[in-house]
């Protein structure tokens, strides 16, 4: 999922399964699709 995310220089979206930042919600979201951390994993 990806957050909103208010800094000094702006609005950042962030992903919440890893961490990263991205400057857009597009880049975000594309991101979010293409994220390894999104699928679930039950095994450590
Ligand atoms: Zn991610």
């Amino acid at each position: 999922m990806v957050v909103e995310t208010e800094r000094d220089d702006g609005v950042w979206y962030e992903c919440e399964e890893c961490g990263m930042l991205l400057e857009t919600n597009g880049e975000a979201e594309q991101h979010e699709q293409r994220c390894d951390a999104e699928e679930p994993s039950y095994v450590q």
